[in-house]
């Protein structure tokens, strides 16, 4: 699903690396925590799976395909497949539950009808189904998020990419956000989650790849928050 060979990013030539030479590989329908100190590399990770960035040097593949070589026009059919999710949630504030699932089927061109049948029922799947008028400025962070998670896997992507899901959530919330993720995954999509949240990392015990100072310090399946060795 995802596969990093001698990959190298910096963000000018007079910076030092960002990432090192990293080298891993991501299975389908793996849960893996990216984990890490602040200024790690863990969100230019990230931007570098969807493209936003491309990679100063190396190989790095997604869905098998070199994104160093991806034509630009395929670009957008990639980011179909990936569903991401934010820190700060990044919802469309004034409008309603509903509203925001639609947006994002409208945009990739979804029919009407798909788009009335389709939202409530993602509305279900993260619990918010009576909350689907409502506007999101009205809901809790929580419930935002759950909005988020559920705008995620409308377009049924191959994988979920979340940076930071829980930053702004108590742990009780948290919790909740990361089992529905966890449930996500059983059902078959791959989950990638950059975070600082050792409560989460620990009780999960799923993979753990540990960035520090861009590099790949430890990678452990079953892994803690902080690193054995
Ligand atoms: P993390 O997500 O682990 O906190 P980041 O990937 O955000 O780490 O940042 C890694 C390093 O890259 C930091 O030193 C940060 O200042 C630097 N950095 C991030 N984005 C840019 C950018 N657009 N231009 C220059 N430096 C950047």
């Amino acid at each position: 699903m995802i596969e990093a060979i001698q990959l190298y990013q910096r963000y000018n030539e007079h910076n030092s690396f960002i990432l090192n030479d990293l080298n891993f590989v991501i299975n389908r329908g793996e849960f893996v925590f990216v984990v890490g100190p602040s200024g790690a590399g863990k969100s230019t990770l990230l931007k570098l799976l969807i493209r936003e960035i491309l990679p100063t040097r190396g190989t790095l593949k997604v869905f098998g395909q070199d994104l160093t070589r991806m034509p630009r026009r395929r670009v957008p059919y990639l980011r179909r497949n990936i569903g991401m999710v934010f820190q700060d949630f990044r919802l469309l504030e004034e409008r309603t539950a509903y509203d925001n699932i639609a947006f994002v089927m409208q945009v990739t061109g979804a029919p009407a009808g798909e788009i009335r049948r389709r939202v409530p029922q993602v509305l279900e799947m993260v619990g918010l189904s009576e909350k689907i008028w409502d506007r999101v400025c009205d809901l809790s962070g929580g419930e935002q998020q759950r909005i988020g998670l559920a705008r995620a896997i409308i377009n049924r992507p191959a994988m979920i990419i979340a940076d930071e899901p829980t930053g702004n959530l108590d742990p009780v919330t948290s919790l909740e956000i990361m089992n529905l993720l966890r449930g996500i995954n059983i059902r078959g999509t791959t989950v990638v989650v950059a975070t600082h949240d050792r409560e989460i990392v620990d009780r999960f015990r799923k993979r753990v790849i540990y960035l520090e100072d861009g590099r790949i310090a430890g990678d452990e399946q079953k892994g803690v928050y902080v690193r054995a060795i």
